[in-house]
């Protein structure tokens, strides 16, 4: 029996000896392939609007909103409910409370546009996003500048910058910062659009 197990382990010596390779052994085995690790980002914000606004307004900024999960297959979502009522210092404060990113209807002649056109002289913009020291997005939409053919475009662009994407410097890009007066609106998302979305990891 011992003899027949010493056999059997010679056997084995023997067939590990055997197999091992002719070249030595390198002291670290190649590490297999590593799996690739794709960023992609989402935004998700809601933003809580006027109650004021009209059915033809939150129509087009519900379609602004909507435009952007398309080409972004959903990664870059902007919702908006209408239950700000400036007239009521509770629901106000309410939405301070929460710390609420919020979407708010202003005219031109208004206190706020004023430092707006003083903090984007020379230009007198359409609207504006910005974002405050808790991390809020504010929206800004001048009703009285933005024209019916623009609409939903200037929303679209906001809803872009509310989700982190800058401007771009050229016209006719959902994205332009600049806005010609009456220039036709941008036909829909254009390749700088779709590179900006790659560039900020929402698109691969
Ligand atoms: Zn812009």
């Amino acid at each position: 029996m011992l003899h027949r197990l010493i056999a059997a382990i010679g056997a084995a010596l023997i067939v590990g000896c055997a197999a091992l390779p002719a070249s030595p052994t390198p002291a670290h085995a190649p590490l297999p392939d590593a799996t690739t690790v794709t960023v992609r980002r989402t935004c998700a914000t809601t933003l809580h609007a006027d109650v004021q606004l009209s059915d033809e307004a939150r129509a087009v900024i519900d379609h602004a909103g909507a435009a952007w999960r398309g080409p972004t297959q959903g990664r870059l979502n902007v919702g908006v409910v209408y239950d700000l009522d400036f007239s009521s210092p509770i629901n106000l404060q309410a939405h301070e409370a929460a710390k609420d990113s919020l979407l708010i209807p202003i005219g031109s002649d208004s206190e706020i546009a004023a430092r707006l056109d003083a903090e984007f002289a020379p230009g007198r913009p359409l609207a504006v996003t910005i974002k405050t020291d808790d991390d809020r997005t504010i929206v800004y939409l001048i009703m009285d500048r933005i024209d019916e053919v623009h609409a939903l475009d200037v929303v679209t662009h906001e809803f872009g910058h509310v989700c982190g994407l800058p401007d771009l410097p050229m016209t006719g890009a959902v994205m332009s910062g600049v806005s010609i007066k009456g220039a036709p609106p941008p036909d829909g998302f254009q390749p700088e659009d779709m590179a900006l979305l790659r560039a900020a990891h929402y698109l691969d």
